[in-house]
């Protein structure tokens, strides 16, 4: 029996407070730069084709705080764009991710490396034990946050 999850970006309140304040929650600057391709989007949580307008900004991905809410680096467009849909975001399908789970008070549990195309297969499994709360999928090699998963309320 598989969870039912969501999949959640960077909150579109917190967007909208980073386009208007022309800053991030961390006091840096919004710098506008043109997309090469390729960049994964917060946002929307779909991938960059060359030549948008996004600016690559701070977020911590777990609200809550404590010792494992980090801040990282991530790229949003500039300006509005849609919310992710349900299910698992498409674009993110065929990446290699780092699948790192966390318990109800946020601490940091035994993650996994899923290689392309079996993210959503490891996050089901992940979600099978009780104790996961979220899962936080990032890059493999800069380790990146790109979104996080929880259970549907
Ligand atoms: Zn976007």
């Amino acid at each position: 029996m598989n969870a039912e999850l969501r999949y959640e970006g960077v909150p579109g309140s917190q967007l909208d407070r980073i386009r208007r304040n022309r800053h991030d929650d961390f006091g840096n600057a919004v710098v506008s730069r043109t997309s090469e391709g390729g960049e994964p989007l917060r946002c929307c949580l779909t991938i960059a084709g060359a030549g948008e307008r996004i600016a690559l900004v701070a977020h911590r991905p777990m609200e809550a705080g404590g010792p494992y809410a980090e801040v990282g680096p991530v790229f949003v467009h500039l300006t509005d764009c849609p919310a992710p849909g349900a299910g698992f975001p498409i674009d993110f399908r065929d990446r290699r991710a780092v699948l790192r789970p966390y318990d109800g008070a946020g601490q940091m549990l035994d993650g996994v490396v899923a290689e392309a195309g079996t993210s959503e297969k490891e996050l089901a499994r992940l979600f099978e034990d009780p104790v996961v709360d979220t899962v936080q999928v990032r890059n493999v090699v800069a380790g990146c946050w790109n979104f996080t998963v929880r259970r549907q309320a």
